[in-house]
């Protein structure tokens, strides 16, 4: 596919007239293949922005069903599809914005068993997980594969976004060594404003795009962080760590 066809043309609009994209770009994002982990609160922005710019790939991992407590901030889903599998929730929203895009689903928790296999068939992979067990594989599986991962997570009224290029940057296990301990507060036991993983998914699809079309300057190295509260955005300038025991003698 090298062209557009009219119907693309006029859908892809806005997209086109930016500076950097044009008719050449959108097919660039037409060819892409992305994967979405977890199709919550933080996948639901995520892929929605995705398949709404006609990322024309995109898979989605979560072997969950949707439930009532969902409804607060997981955006792809309705009070219609409660009890159904998240992951065929999510394509009919996400297939009814935008019938261009082909939507992939893993209806399965991404574990040590699959992750390597699911990752290998994408070109890069925005997180949508609640915990860091998972961030760890994706980040390990994105190192051997040489694949960005832009991480993102969510806690109450904050929000965090990186991206990782494996040997541009440090990757996840630069910054935090260790999974943190299963007794570490989480969005279930004190909660998150909705809007919060609304925003960083939000950030985590403009980070996609970008990388996806070479555009700008990627948050490599910059832990961006989000604070509802005082609505502020700071960055934390990091490293990477030469002995990182899952980057460090890549380059
Ligand atoms: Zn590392």
């Amino acid at each position: 596919m090298n062209a557009l066809t009219e119907k693309q043309f006029e859908r892809y609009k806005r997209n086109i007239l930016l500076d950097g994209v044009g008719s050449q770009g959108q097919v660039k994002l037409l060819q892409a293949k992305v994967l979405v982990v977890g199709s919550g609160g933080l996948g639901s922005p995520a892929a929605y922005y995705l398949a709404a710019a006609g990322v024309g790939n995109i898979g989605l991992v979560d072997g969950d069903r949707v439930d009532l407590s969902n409804l607060q901030r997981q955006i792809l889903h309705t009070t219609s599809d409660l009890g159904r599998p998240k992951t065929d929730s999510a394509r009919d929203k996400l297939t009814a914005l935008n019938p261009d895009i082909h939507v992939i689903c893993f209806n399965e928790w991404l574990g040590e068993d699959n992750y390597r296999d699911i990752i290998t068939g994408f070109d890069l992979v925005v997180d949508g997980t609640d915990n860091f067990a998972t961030r760890f594989l994706i980040n390990r599986a994105c190192v051997e594969q040489r694949k960005p991962y832009i991480f993102g997570g969510v806690l109450g009224y904050t929000g965090q976004v990186m991206t990782i290029i494996p040997g541009r940057g440090p990757c996840l296990a630069c910054i935090f060594r260790d999974v943190p301990p299963e007794s570490a507060p989480s969005c279930a036991s004190i909660g998150v404003l909705g809007a919060v993983p609304g925003m960083i998914g939000t950030a985590e699809a403009a980070e996609a795009v970008k990388l996806i079309l070479g555009l700008g300057e990627p948050l490599v190295g910059r832990l961006m962080t989000y604070d509802a509260l005082t609505m502020r955005f700071y960055d934390i300038e990091i490293g990477r760590d030469q002995s990182c025991p899952i980057c460090g003698s890549i380059s």
